[in-house]
């Protein structure tokens, strides 16, 4: 069974993606990614 964990935009909050959560880890991840409410490349955080 796959969990689905949000990637969370430091910025403004919104969630912009979902990945597959790894089993391997127990820290949060932390992504640099493209926010389009932002319009710029910003920090994403798992959220649950
Ligand atoms: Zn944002």
């Amino acid at each position: 069974m796959v969990k689905k964990v949000a990637l969370e935009c430091s910025q403004c909050g919104r969630r912009n993606y979902s990945v597959p959560a790894r089993p391997n880890r127990e820290e949060r991840l932390e992504l640099n990614k493209f926010c389009k409410h932002c319009g710029k490349m910003t920090v994403h955080r798992e959220t649950r």
